[in-house]
């Protein structure tokens, strides 16, 4: 089994046995995310004590990628304070976005070098950088980490347009 099978495992895995899955009545931050192109909705809850993420997790619906992207999400920032959590999100989209987000810079390698470094910290979450090569699917995977920052922001709703 190569790297590629294994990530898909672990992607159909999330679709299938979403982790967290469910309302939080009890939370601190919530935020909904849309993504128009493809019709995922994802509702994000956080419930952030003392600048900890003490529990993370999602509703919502849509496809098998945007399941498995938020199952993970949610896994990946519990227990993390909310700077890590943002510093995790930057480094999941500029993953899966080949670093599109950012402008070509004299400090691009620099850049570069660092976010290769930080593809340590993504752990199952880099299977689904292989979304990059699909640019229509990279908002399914971006989506619930969208809602997960406009809900630390304290911002409630987002769309991936
Ligand atoms: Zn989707």
């Amino acid at each position: 089994m190569d790297l590629t099978d294994l990530y898909q495992e672990v992607i159909l895995d999330h679709g299938k046995n979403p982790r967290n899955r469910r309302e939080m009545p009890d939370h601190t931050h919530v935020a909904e995310g849309y993504n128009p192109m493809c019709g995922d909705q994802i509702k994000v809850w956080l419930k952030v004590r003392a600048d900890v993420v003490e529990d993370a997790s999602f509703s919502g619906q849509g496809c098998a990628i945007s399941q498995a992207s938020a199952s993970m999400m949610t896994q990946a920032i519990l227990g993390k304070d909310v700077a890590a959590a943002s510093e995790l999100f930057d480094v999941f989209r500029w993953s899966v976005t080949d670093g599109g987000q950012f402008e070509e810079c004299d400090h691009d390698a620099e850049v570069r070098h660092e976010a290769t470094e930080m593809d340590e910290r993504l752990g199952e979450l880099n299977s689904l950088v292989g979304v990059k090569k699909y640019p229509n699917r990279i908002k399914c995977a971006t989506l619930a980490w969208h809602a997960m920052h406009s809900a630390l922001e304290e911002k409630a709703k987002v769309t991936t347009e």
